[in-house]
Protein backbone atom coordinates (compact mmCIF):
# COMPACT_ATOMS: atom_id res chain seq x y z
CA UNK A 1 0.00 0.00 0.00
CA UNK A 2 1.98 3.53 -1.13
CA UNK A 3 2.24 5.90 1.70
CA UNK A 4 1.96 9.47 0.94
CA UNK A 5 3.59 12.14 2.53
CA UNK A 6 2.54 15.28 2.27
CA UNK A 7 -0.76 14.05 0.37
CA UNK A 8 -2.22 14.31 -3.21
CA UNK A 9 0.50 16.39 -5.19
CA UNK A 10 3.27 14.13 -4.00
CA UNK A 11 1.38 11.25 -5.03
CA UNK A 12 3.91 10.83 -8.20
CA UNK A 13 6.52 10.58 -6.43
CA UNK A 14 5.57 7.29 -4.86
CA UNK A 15 8.63 4.71 -5.22
CA UNK A 16 7.63 1.24 -6.47
CA UNK A 17 10.06 -0.06 -4.26
CA UNK A 18 8.35 0.18 -1.47
CA UNK A 19 5.79 2.20 -2.38
CA UNK A 20 6.27 5.16 0.27
CA UNK A 21 6.74 8.26 -0.78
CA UNK A 22 8.41 11.16 1.27
CA UNK A 23 8.98 14.96 0.42
CA UNK A 24 11.36 17.71 0.75
CA UNK A 25 9.35 19.67 2.59
CA UNK A 26 10.24 20.93 6.42
CA UNK A 27 6.39 21.89 7.09
CA UNK A 28 4.89 20.19 9.82
CA UNK A 29 2.20 18.20 8.16
CA UNK A 30 -1.28 19.01 9.03
CA UNK A 31 -3.88 15.94 7.52
CA UNK A 32 -7.77 17.54 8.01
CA UNK A 33 -10.12 14.44 7.73
CA UNK A 34 -13.18 16.31 6.69
CA UNK A 35 -14.47 19.28 5.01
CA UNK A 36 -17.52 20.27 6.46
CA UNK A 37 -17.81 23.27 8.88
CA UNK A 38 -15.20 22.33 11.00
CA UNK A 39 -12.52 21.45 8.65
CA UNK A 40 -13.05 23.26 5.90
CA UNK A 41 -12.65 26.57 8.38
CA UNK A 42 -9.68 25.23 9.81
CA UNK A 43 -8.15 24.65 5.94
CA UNK A 44 -8.75 28.23 5.59
CA UNK A 45 -7.41 30.06 8.75
CA UNK A 46 -4.42 27.97 9.85
CA UNK A 47 -0.90 29.52 8.33
CA UNK A 48 -0.46 27.35 4.91
CA UNK A 49 3.30 28.90 4.70
CA UNK A 50 3.99 26.98 7.94
CA UNK A 51 2.15 23.97 7.93
CA UNK A 52 1.68 21.77 4.97
CA UNK A 53 -2.11 20.78 4.92
CA UNK A 54 -3.49 18.33 3.09
CA UNK A 55 -7.79 18.16 3.43
CA UNK A 56 -9.19 14.63 3.11
CA UNK A 57 -12.57 14.07 2.33
CA UNK A 58 -15.31 11.99 0.52
CA UNK A 59 -16.93 15.25 -1.01
CA UNK A 60 -14.57 17.96 -2.87
CA UNK A 61 -16.50 20.63 -2.03
CA UNK A 62 -18.03 22.63 1.31
CA UNK A 63 -21.78 22.20 2.07
CA UNK A 64 -22.78 25.28 3.77
CA UNK A 65 -25.88 23.42 5.77
CA UNK A 66 -28.08 25.90 6.63
CA UNK A 67 -28.99 26.43 2.89
CA UNK A 68 -29.64 22.86 1.95
CA UNK A 69 -33.46 23.40 2.88
CA UNK A 70 -33.32 26.04 0.10
CA UNK A 71 -31.29 24.01 -2.02
CA UNK A 72 -33.31 21.28 -1.95
CA UNK A 73 -36.13 23.46 -2.79
CA UNK A 74 -34.37 25.62 -5.34
CA UNK A 75 -34.37 28.90 -3.04
CA UNK A 76 -30.96 29.10 -4.25
CA UNK A 77 -28.73 27.11 -6.73
CA UNK A 78 -26.24 24.23 -5.67
CA UNK A 79 -23.38 26.36 -6.43
CA UNK A 80 -24.27 28.76 -3.44
CA UNK A 81 -23.52 26.14 -1.02
CA UNK A 82 -20.42 24.24 -1.94
CA UNK A 83 -17.11 25.55 -2.12
CA UNK A 84 -14.11 24.02 -4.01
CA UNK A 85 -11.29 21.74 -1.76
CA UNK A 86 -8.75 18.95 -2.21
CA UNK A 87 -8.38 15.18 -2.04
CA UNK A 88 -11.60 13.33 -2.57
CA UNK A 89 -11.15 10.08 -0.12
CA UNK A 90 -12.31 8.28 3.34
CA UNK A 91 -10.15 8.18 6.10
CA UNK A 92 -10.74 4.38 7.24
CA UNK A 93 -8.10 3.91 10.15
CA UNK A 94 -5.74 5.61 11.96
CA UNK A 95 -2.83 4.57 13.39
CA UNK A 96 -1.86 7.07 16.65
CA UNK A 97 1.28 5.32 17.45
CA UNK A 98 3.03 5.31 13.58
CA UNK A 99 0.87 8.96 13.25
CA UNK A 100 -0.73 7.28 9.95
CA UNK A 101 -4.09 7.18 8.14
CA UNK A 102 -5.61 4.70 5.78
CA UNK A 103 -7.65 6.55 3.23
CA UNK A 104 -9.76 4.98 0.48
CA UNK A 105 -10.55 7.00 -2.85
CA UNK A 106 -14.07 8.02 -2.94
CA UNK A 107 -14.64 9.21 -6.52
CA UNK A 108 -18.45 9.43 -7.65
CA UNK A 109 -21.21 8.86 -5.67
CA UNK A 110 -22.37 5.13 -6.27
CA UNK A 111 -18.29 4.61 -5.09
CA UNK A 112 -18.91 6.83 -2.09
CA UNK A 113 -21.92 5.15 -1.13
CA UNK A 114 -20.13 1.64 -1.56
CA UNK A 115 -17.37 2.96 0.25
CA UNK A 116 -19.26 4.44 3.40
CA UNK A 117 -20.81 0.79 3.77
CA UNK A 118 -17.65 -0.87 3.46
CA UNK A 119 -16.02 0.86 5.37
CA UNK A 120 -18.38 -0.61 8.67
CA UNK A 121 -18.44 -4.31 7.55
CA UNK A 122 -15.05 -5.16 5.84
CA UNK A 123 -12.29 -4.77 7.59
CA UNK A 124 -10.13 -6.97 5.58
CA UNK A 125 -8.53 -5.73 2.27
CA UNK A 126 -5.66 -4.16 0.55
CA UNK A 127 -7.33 -3.89 -2.47
CA UNK A 128 -10.85 -2.24 -3.57
CA UNK A 129 -13.16 -4.38 -5.63
CA UNK A 130 -15.26 -1.67 -6.63
CA UNK A 131 -18.81 -1.67 -9.11
CA UNK A 132 -17.84 0.85 -11.19
CA UNK A 133 -13.82 0.99 -11.34
CA UNK A 134 -11.40 3.90 -11.76
CA UNK A 135 -7.64 4.45 -11.94
CA UNK A 136 -5.97 4.61 -8.78
CA UNK A 137 -8.49 3.18 -6.41
CA UNK A 138 -6.24 1.46 -4.28
CA UNK A 139 -5.93 2.09 -0.43
CA UNK A 140 -2.97 4.23 0.50
CA UNK A 141 -1.81 5.82 3.69
CA UNK A 142 -0.99 9.21 4.68
CA UNK A 143 1.80 10.52 7.35
CA UNK A 144 1.06 13.17 9.56
CA UNK A 145 2.58 15.47 12.72
CA UNK A 146 -0.77 16.54 13.31
CA UNK A 147 -3.71 15.42 12.68
CA UNK A 148 -7.26 17.46 12.73
CA UNK A 149 -10.42 14.83 13.18
CA UNK A 150 -13.63 16.68 11.79
CA UNK A 151 -15.88 13.81 10.26
CA UNK A 152 -19.14 14.96 11.63
CA UNK A 153 -21.96 12.85 11.87
CA UNK A 154 -24.59 10.60 10.42
CA UNK A 155 -28.56 11.07 10.72
CA UNK A 156 -29.69 8.57 13.82
CA UNK A 157 -32.74 6.79 12.64
CA UNK A 158 -33.21 4.44 15.73
CA UNK A 159 -32.97 1.30 14.25
CA UNK A 160 -36.80 1.92 12.62
CA UNK A 161 -36.75 -0.81 9.78
CA UNK A 162 -36.98 1.02 6.46
CA UNK A 163 -35.92 4.17 7.54
CA UNK A 164 -32.70 4.49 5.64
CA UNK A 165 -34.21 2.54 2.42
CA UNK A 166 -37.07 4.33 1.82
CA UNK A 167 -36.60 8.17 3.14
CA UNK A 168 -34.02 11.37 2.22
CA UNK A 169 -31.30 12.34 4.36
CA UNK A 170 -30.35 16.12 3.93
CA UNK A 171 -27.26 16.29 4.81
CA UNK A 172 -25.10 16.85 1.39
CA UNK A 173 -25.82 18.42 -2.10
CA UNK A 174 -26.13 15.56 -3.57
CA UNK A 175 -29.22 14.65 -0.78
CA UNK A 176 -30.72 17.96 -1.99
CA UNK A 177 -30.56 17.37 -5.04
CA UNK A 178 -32.09 14.06 -4.93
CA UNK A 179 -35.23 15.51 -2.65
CA UNK A 180 -35.32 18.25 -5.36
CA UNK A 181 -36.24 15.81 -8.14
CA UNK A 182 -38.27 13.63 -5.97
CA UNK A 183 -40.87 16.75 -5.39
CA UNK A 184 -41.10 17.59 -9.09
CA UNK A 185 -41.46 13.82 -9.96
CA UNK A 186 -44.40 13.35 -7.26
CA UNK A 187 -46.03 16.38 -8.97
CA UNK A 188 -45.30 14.75 -12.23
CA UNK A 189 -46.89 11.59 -10.90
CA UNK A 190 -49.79 13.10 -9.71
CA UNK A 191 -50.99 15.17 -12.89
CA UNK A 192 -51.30 11.67 -14.70
CA UNK A 193 -54.56 11.09 -15.61
CA UNK A 194 -55.10 7.71 -14.52
CA UNK A 195 -54.59 8.40 -11.01
CA UNK A 196 -57.26 7.97 -9.00
CA UNK A 197 -58.28 11.63 -5.78
CA UNK A 198 -56.90 9.42 -3.38
CA UNK A 199 -53.86 8.32 -5.37
CA UNK A 200 -53.16 11.76 -6.35
CA UNK A 201 -53.38 12.98 -2.38
CA UNK A 202 -51.23 9.81 -0.86
CA UNK A 203 -48.25 11.07 -3.57
CA UNK A 204 -48.66 14.95 -2.46
CA UNK A 205 -48.28 14.43 1.00
CA UNK A 206 -44.78 15.49 2.16
CA UNK A 207 -43.69 14.05 5.25
CA UNK A 208 -40.83 14.98 7.69
CA UNK A 209 -39.62 12.99 10.03
CA UNK A 210 -38.13 14.93 13.12
CA UNK A 211 -39.07 18.32 14.64
CA UNK A 212 -36.05 20.22 15.24
CA UNK A 213 -34.91 23.01 13.71
CA UNK A 214 -33.68 21.56 10.52
CA UNK A 215 -36.87 19.43 9.99
CA UNK A 216 -38.75 22.65 11.00
CA UNK A 217 -36.65 24.57 8.57
CA UNK A 218 -36.91 22.41 5.48
CA UNK A 219 -40.93 22.16 5.96
CA UNK A 220 -40.63 26.05 6.05
CA UNK A 221 -38.66 25.89 2.78
CA UNK A 222 -41.06 23.48 1.19
CA UNK A 223 -44.49 24.98 2.06
CA UNK A 224 -42.79 28.28 0.40
CA UNK A 225 -42.04 25.77 -2.60
CA UNK A 226 -45.63 24.26 -2.84
CA UNK A 227 -47.85 27.20 -2.46
CA UNK A 228 -45.41 29.72 -3.97
CA UNK A 229 -44.12 27.76 -7.35
CA UNK A 230 -45.71 24.19 -7.74
CA UNK A 231 -49.04 25.35 -6.98
CA UNK A 232 -49.17 28.27 -9.61
CA UNK A 233 -47.47 25.06 -11.91
CA UNK A 234 -49.99 22.65 -11.31
CA UNK A 235 -53.22 24.18 -11.60
CA UNK A 236 -54.77 21.22 -12.99
CA UNK A 237 -54.35 19.41 -9.75
CA UNK A 238 -56.55 22.29 -7.31
CA UNK A 239 -59.85 20.95 -8.76
CA UNK A 240 -58.55 17.55 -8.39
CA UNK A 241 -58.02 18.02 -4.82
CA UNK A 242 -61.48 19.60 -4.15
CA UNK A 243 -62.90 16.65 -5.47
CA UNK A 244 -61.19 14.69 -3.38
CA UNK A 245 -61.93 17.13 -0.23
CA UNK A 246 -65.68 16.06 -1.40
CA UNK A 247 -65.13 12.52 -1.49
CA UNK A 248 -64.17 12.07 1.86
CA UNK A 249 -65.62 11.96 5.03
CA UNK A 250 -63.76 14.92 7.17
CA UNK A 251 -64.65 17.83 5.04
CA UNK A 252 -64.09 20.64 7.61
CA UNK A 253 -60.19 19.25 8.00
CA UNK A 254 -58.21 22.49 6.70
CA UNK A 255 -55.55 20.60 4.57
CA UNK A 256 -58.39 19.20 2.50
CA UNK A 257 -58.29 22.74 1.19
CA UNK A 258 -55.10 22.77 -0.21
CA UNK A 259 -53.97 20.37 -3.59
CA UNK A 260 -51.08 19.06 -1.14
CA UNK A 261 -50.22 18.97 2.12
CA UNK A 262 -47.25 18.48 4.62
CA UNK A 263 -46.98 16.91 8.18
CA UNK A 264 -44.16 17.13 10.23
CA UNK A 265 -44.10 14.12 12.75
CA UNK A 266 -42.46 13.96 16.63
CA UNK A 267 -42.01 11.94 19.14
CA UNK A 268 -41.58 14.64 21.95
CA UNK A 269 -44.48 16.49 22.60
CA UNK A 270 -43.77 19.57 20.29
CA UNK A 271 -41.31 20.69 17.65
CA UNK A 272 -38.47 22.91 18.23
CA UNK A 273 -38.33 21.76 21.92
CA UNK A 274 -34.22 23.14 22.32
CA UNK A 275 -35.79 26.69 21.80
CA UNK A 276 -38.09 28.94 24.18
CA UNK A 277 -41.85 27.70 24.88
CA UNK A 278 -43.02 30.88 23.32
CA UNK A 279 -41.01 30.36 20.43
CA UNK A 280 -42.05 26.82 19.60
CA UNK A 281 -45.89 27.55 20.29
CA UNK A 282 -45.42 30.59 17.54
CA UNK A 283 -43.79 27.94 15.24
CA UNK A 284 -46.80 25.14 15.69
CA UNK A 285 -49.54 28.28 14.89
CA UNK A 286 -47.83 29.31 12.26
CA UNK A 287 -47.30 26.32 10.73
CA UNK A 288 -50.73 25.43 11.28
CA UNK A 289 -51.83 28.53 9.02
CA UNK A 290 -49.57 27.69 6.17
CA UNK A 291 -51.28 23.94 6.23
CA UNK A 292 -48.39 21.99 7.62
CA UNK A 293 -49.00 19.38 10.30
CA UNK A 294 -47.72 18.96 13.24
CA UNK A 295 -48.35 15.40 14.76
CA UNK A 296 -46.08 14.54 17.97
CA UNK A 297 -45.75 12.04 20.14
CA UNK A 298 -46.04 10.16 17.37
CA UNK A 299 -44.21 6.69 17.11
CA UNK A 300 -43.24 5.37 14.13
CA UNK A 301 -42.72 1.77 13.99
CA UNK A 302 -41.94 0.66 10.25
CA UNK A 303 -40.87 2.74 7.17
CA UNK A 304 -42.26 1.66 3.90
CA UNK A 305 -41.57 2.75 -0.02
CA UNK A 306 -44.86 4.62 -0.10
CA UNK A 307 -46.07 4.65 3.56
CA UNK A 308 -45.05 5.26 6.89
CA UNK A 309 -46.43 2.97 9.69
CA UNK A 310 -47.54 4.68 12.70
CA UNK A 311 -48.65 3.41 16.44
CA UNK A 312 -51.27 5.92 17.04
CA UNK A 313 -52.61 6.11 13.09
CA UNK A 314 -51.77 2.48 11.52
CA UNK A 315 -50.50 3.16 7.56
CA UNK A 316 -50.11 7.02 6.35
CA UNK A 317 -49.08 7.37 2.57
CA UNK A 318 -46.70 9.73 1.58
CA UNK A 319 -45.08 10.67 -1.86
CA UNK A 320 -41.68 12.01 -0.23
CA UNK A 321 -40.46 11.04 3.15
CA UNK A 322 -37.07 13.60 4.91
CA UNK A 323 -36.00 12.03 7.55
CA UNK A 324 -34.30 14.53 10.25
CA UNK A 325 -33.85 12.98 13.49
CA UNK A 326 -30.34 14.12 15.21
CA UNK A 327 -27.27 12.53 15.06
CA UNK A 328 -25.40 8.95 14.53
CA UNK A 329 -21.81 8.56 15.14
CA UNK A 330 -19.71 8.31 11.74
CA UNK A 331 -18.27 5.38 10.95
CA UNK A 332 -14.48 5.97 11.17
CA UNK A 333 -15.42 7.33 15.03
CA UNK A 334 -17.22 3.82 15.41
CA UNK A 335 -13.47 2.17 14.36
CA UNK A 336 -11.47 4.24 16.29
CA UNK A 337 -11.54 1.77 19.68
CA UNK A 338 -8.45 3.47 21.81
CA UNK A 339 -10.29 6.47 22.22
CA UNK A 340 -12.15 7.58 24.92
CA UNK A 341 -15.41 8.35 23.74
CA UNK A 342 -19.17 9.98 24.99
CA UNK A 343 -20.74 7.24 26.41
CA UNK A 344 -24.56 8.16 25.10
CA UNK A 345 -23.64 9.79 21.38
CA UNK A 346 -20.07 7.87 21.21
CA UNK A 347 -18.71 10.58 19.37
CA UNK A 348 -14.91 11.16 21.11
CA UNK A 349 -14.56 12.93 24.28
CA UNK A 350 -12.02 16.36 23.79
CA UNK A 351 -10.23 18.24 26.33
CA UNK A 352 -10.77 21.79 26.06
CA UNK A 353 -7.79 22.51 24.12
CA UNK A 354 -9.66 19.90 21.59
CA UNK A 355 -7.38 17.58 21.94
CA UNK A 356 -8.48 13.09 22.10
CA UNK A 357 -7.72 11.13 24.98
CA UNK A 358 -7.24 7.62 26.05
CA UNK A 359 -9.57 6.02 28.34
CA UNK A 360 -7.32 6.57 30.90
CA UNK A 361 -7.37 10.05 30.08
CA UNK A 362 -3.54 10.14 28.38
CA UNK A 363 -4.03 12.99 25.99
CA UNK A 364 -2.43 13.21 22.47
CA UNK A 365 -1.41 16.38 21.89
CA UNK A 366 -1.06 16.53 18.28
CA UNK A 367 -4.35 15.03 17.92
CA UNK A 368 -7.19 17.34 17.66
CA UNK A 369 -10.91 16.56 17.09
CA UNK A 370 -13.99 19.02 16.90
CA UNK A 371 -17.60 19.41 15.46
CA UNK A 372 -20.21 17.13 15.83
CA UNK A 373 -18.17 13.83 16.05
CA UNK A 374 -16.49 15.37 19.40
CA UNK A 375 -17.87 16.20 23.08
CA UNK A 376 -16.24 18.32 25.21
CA UNK A 377 -16.73 17.87 29.30
CA UNK A 378 -19.04 21.10 29.28
CA UNK A 379 -21.18 19.81 26.44
CA UNK A 380 -21.69 22.71 23.45
CA UNK A 381 -24.14 21.66 21.02
CA UNK A 382 -23.45 20.14 17.67
CA UNK A 383 -24.42 22.89 15.31
CA UNK A 384 -22.39 24.97 12.80
CA UNK A 385 -21.99 27.72 15.39
CA UNK A 386 -19.78 25.21 17.62
CA UNK A 387 -18.15 23.61 14.89
CA UNK A 388 -16.87 27.41 13.47
CA UNK A 389 -15.99 28.76 17.14
CA UNK A 390 -13.99 25.53 17.75
CA UNK A 391 -12.13 25.95 14.04
CA UNK A 392 -11.52 29.31 14.71
CA UNK A 393 -9.54 28.60 18.29
CA UNK A 394 -7.63 25.73 16.75
CA UNK A 395 -6.27 27.57 14.11
CA UNK A 396 -5.35 30.58 16.44
CA UNK A 397 -3.41 27.84 18.42
CA UNK A 398 -1.71 25.87 15.65
CA UNK A 399 -0.63 29.28 13.94
CA UNK A 400 0.16 30.47 17.67
CA UNK A 401 2.26 27.13 17.92
CA UNK A 402 4.45 27.56 14.41
CA UNK A 403 4.73 31.50 15.54
CA UNK A 404 5.67 31.06 19.07
CA UNK A 405 3.26 33.29 20.09
CA UNK A 406 0.89 32.50 23.21
CA UNK A 407 -1.39 29.72 22.93
CA UNK A 408 -4.92 31.13 22.74
CA UNK A 409 -6.97 30.21 26.14
CA UNK A 410 -8.91 26.68 26.42
CA UNK A 411 -11.48 27.03 24.74
CA UNK A 412 -15.09 28.14 25.83
CA UNK A 413 -18.45 28.07 23.60
CA UNK A 414 -20.21 31.40 23.34
CA UNK A 415 -23.84 31.08 22.90
CA UNK A 416 -24.68 33.28 20.33
CA UNK A 417 -28.50 31.92 20.26
CA UNK A 418 -30.27 30.20 18.14
CA UNK A 419 -32.71 30.62 14.67
CA UNK A 420 -34.84 29.05 12.50
CA UNK A 421 -36.99 29.87 9.18
CA UNK A 422 -40.79 28.50 9.16
CA UNK A 423 -41.82 29.52 5.38
CA UNK A 424 -43.52 32.65 4.11
CA UNK A 425 -41.04 35.30 5.10
CA UNK A 426 -40.84 34.05 8.74
CA UNK A 427 -37.76 33.16 10.64
CA UNK A 428 -37.36 33.33 14.74
CA UNK A 429 -34.47 33.76 16.64
CA UNK A 430 -33.91 32.56 20.28
CA UNK A 431 -31.72 34.48 22.63
CA UNK A 432 -33.65 33.75 25.55
CA UNK A 433 -31.23 32.44 28.01
CA UNK A 434 -27.58 31.21 28.72
CA UNK A 435 -26.50 33.96 25.47
CA UNK A 436 -23.28 36.06 25.15
CA UNK A 437 -24.63 39.52 24.97
CA UNK A 438 -28.33 41.30 24.90
CA UNK A 439 -31.16 38.61 25.75
CA UNK A 440 -34.12 38.17 24.31
CA UNK A 441 -36.68 36.54 21.20
CA UNK A 442 -37.86 37.63 17.95
CA UNK A 443 -40.22 36.53 15.49
CA UNK A 444 -41.73 37.56 11.60
CA UNK A 445 -40.33 39.37 8.85
CA UNK A 446 -37.77 40.88 10.80
CA UNK A 447 -36.22 38.10 12.26
CA UNK A 448 -36.33 36.40 8.59
CA UNK A 449 -34.33 39.50 7.65
CA UNK A 450 -31.37 38.52 10.31
CA UNK A 451 -31.96 35.24 9.37
CA UNK A 452 -30.89 36.03 5.76
CA UNK A 453 -28.19 38.06 6.44
CA UNK A 454 -26.63 35.81 9.11
CA UNK A 455 -26.09 33.36 6.84
CA UNK A 456 -25.18 35.76 3.44
CA UNK A 457 -21.78 37.19 6.18
CA UNK A 458 -21.19 33.53 6.96
CA UNK A 459 -21.08 31.73 3.28
CA UNK A 460 -17.43 32.20 3.56
CA UNK A 461 -16.14 33.08 -0.17
CA UNK A 462 -17.18 36.02 -1.97
CA UNK A 463 -18.32 34.60 -5.06
CA UNK A 464 -21.10 32.32 -2.68
CA UNK A 465 -22.17 35.34 -1.50
CA UNK A 466 -22.83 37.16 -4.63
CA UNK A 467 -24.15 33.70 -5.99
CA UNK A 468 -26.79 33.76 -3.34
CA UNK A 469 -28.07 37.08 -3.71
CA UNK A 470 -28.52 36.57 -7.18
CA UNK A 471 -30.71 33.81 -6.51
CA UNK A 472 -32.28 34.89 -3.87
CA UNK A 473 -33.57 37.88 -5.97
CA UNK A 474 -34.07 35.59 -8.81
CA UNK A 475 -36.81 33.46 -6.91
CA UNK A 476 -38.44 36.41 -5.23
CA UNK A 477 -38.91 38.36 -8.30
CA UNK A 478 -39.85 35.52 -10.70
CA UNK A 479 -40.19 32.57 -8.53
CA UNK A 480 -37.94 28.82 -8.45
CA UNK A 481 -37.52 27.11 -11.21
CA UNK A 482 -39.63 23.99 -11.47
CA UNK A 483 -38.07 22.00 -14.22
CA UNK A 484 -36.09 18.96 -13.17
CA UNK A 485 -32.75 20.22 -14.98
C1 LIG B 1 -29.81 20.66 6.78
C2 LIG B 1 -29.00 21.15 7.93
C3 LIG B 1 -29.14 22.46 8.35
C4 LIG B 1 -28.38 22.93 9.42
N1 LIG B 1 -28.53 24.23 9.81
C5 LIG B 1 -27.75 24.71 10.79
C6 LIG B 1 -27.85 26.07 11.17
O1 LIG B 1 -28.66 26.81 10.63
N2 LIG B 1 -27.03 26.53 12.15
C7 LIG B 1 -26.11 25.71 12.78
O2 LIG B 1 -25.37 26.19 13.66
N3 LIG B 1 -26.01 24.41 12.46
C8 LIG B 1 -26.80 23.89 11.48
N4 LIG B 1 -26.71 22.58 11.14
C9 LIG B 1 -25.76 21.71 11.87
C10 LIG B 1 -24.37 21.86 11.26
O3 LIG B 1 -24.44 21.66 9.87
C11 LIG B 1 -23.41 20.87 11.87
O4 LIG B 1 -23.39 21.02 13.25
C12 LIG B 1 -22.02 21.09 11.28
O5 LIG B 1 -22.06 20.80 9.91
C13 LIG B 1 -20.97 20.26 11.97
O6 LIG B 1 -19.76 20.48 11.33
P1 LIG B 1 -18.69 19.31 11.16
O7 LIG B 1 -17.55 19.89 10.41
O8 LIG B 1 -18.45 18.68 12.47
O9 LIG B 1 -19.42 18.19 10.31
P2 LIG B 1 -19.95 18.26 8.78
O10 LIG B 1 -20.24 19.67 8.40
O11 LIG B 1 -21.04 17.25 8.71
O12 LIG B 1 -18.71 17.77 7.95
C14 LIG B 1 -18.19 16.49 8.03
C15 LIG B 1 -17.24 16.31 6.85
O13 LIG B 1 -16.53 15.09 7.00
C16 LIG B 1 -16.58 14.35 5.79
N5 LIG B 1 -16.39 12.93 6.14
C17 LIG B 1 -17.29 12.05 6.59
N6 LIG B 1 -16.70 10.86 6.79
C18 LIG B 1 -15.38 11.01 6.49
C19 LIG B 1 -14.24 10.16 6.51
N7 LIG B 1 -14.32 8.88 6.92
N8 LIG B 1 -13.05 10.65 6.09
C20 LIG B 1 -12.93 11.94 5.69
N9 LIG B 1 -13.98 12.79 5.66
C21 LIG B 1 -15.17 12.33 6.07
C22 LIG B 1 -17.94 14.72 5.22
O14 LIG B 1 -18.02 14.43 3.85
C23 LIG B 1 -17.95 16.22 5.51
O15 LIG B 1 -17.20 16.90 4.56
C24 LIG B 1 -27.47 22.07 10.08
C25 LIG B 1 -27.32 20.73 9.67
C26 LIG B 1 -28.08 20.28 8.59
C27 LIG B 1 -27.92 18.85 8.15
Amino acid sequence: MPTLRNGKSTATESSAANGHTKHASDKEQLVILGSGWAGYAVMQKVDRSRYHVTMISPVEYFVFTPLLSGAAVGTNDFNSVVEPEYHQAYARKVDFKRKTIECSPAIGSEIRKQELNRRIDDDSDDAIKPAVSYPGQKLYTIDYDKLIIAVGCGTATFGIEGAEAHSFMLKTADDAQKIRTRILECFEIASQPTLTAKERRDILHFAVVGGGPTGVEFAGELHDFLTGDLEKAYPSLRPLAQMYAESVAHKTDWRLTLPFYSTIYDVAPGVLQGFDKSLSEFAAEKFKRQGVAIKCESHITRVCEDHLEIEEEGDVPFGMLVWNTGLAANPFIDSIKDLKKDEKTHVLRITNRLNVMTEKDEVYGDVFCLGDCSALEKKAPPTGQTASQQAEWLAKNLNALVHGSAPPKPFKFRNHGNMTYLGDFTAIIDRSSDVEGPEGSLTGKTAWLLWRSAYLYKSLSFRNQVSLVYHWLCTWIAGRRVSRF
